[in-house]
């Protein structure tokens, strides 16, 4: 399946210069959006995978999927003050200053092997935030799945040694 064929691009989107990847066109159309996950499953088979983790809002359109495909479990990570139970933060650089990200204390074992999935892959700011909160926990990241990856903003360097794969790529 041509997957970049699926996604929209609208320009000048949320500000002048910025290409916007808009996967909500690939998410409506059923075989497209079960083929992309099946996809990421299949580049991801020799991966071992105790659970996914995904940052809102679009982490959860590509991890929960997935999780459910490979029959583990799901862990959300939302912006601070979103999660009911005791949480840890990680903060991450915006446009304009900082925000910070939230996960469950109890969410990962130490241990367990962990997938990070988000749809897009830019400047890789909102990985690393998700990175550390998984190593606060003692959790080992094995790999980060992705719809799209923006390969010239270098995200993968940030993600140093860690088992990346993206099913579209824009250079
Ligand atoms: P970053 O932290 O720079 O890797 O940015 C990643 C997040 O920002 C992703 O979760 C995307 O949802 C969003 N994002 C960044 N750039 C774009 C873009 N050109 N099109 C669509 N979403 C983007």
């Amino acid at each position: 399946m041509n997957f970049k064929e699926k996604i929209r691009v609208i320009p000048d989107y949320p500000q002048p210069g910025i290409r916007f990847k808009d996967i909500t066109t690939l998410l409506q159309d059923g075989a497209a959006y079960r083929a992309a996950i099946d996809e990421l499953k299949e580049q991801l088979k020799d991966v071992e995978i105790d659970v996914i983790v995904g940052p809102e809002a679009r982490g959860f359109v590509v991890g929960a999927p997935l999780a459910y495909a490979l029959g583990v479990g799901f862990v959300p990570v939302r912006k601070k003050g979103k999660l009911p139970g005791e949480t840890i933060e990680a903060s991450y650089s915006l446009e304009y200053g900082k925000d910070l990200l939230a996960m469950h204390k109890d969410a990962i074992k130490p241990g367990q092997k962990v997938l990070i999935a988000d749809d897009l892959l830019a400047t890789g700011g909102t990985i690393s935030a998700t990175l550390d909160l998984v190593k606060q926990l003692q959790g080992v990241p094995v790999a980060a799945a992705f719809l799209i990856e923006l390969n010239y903003l270098e995200g993968r360097k940030k993600l140093d040694g860690l088992n990346v794969v993206s099913l579209v790529q824009y250079d």
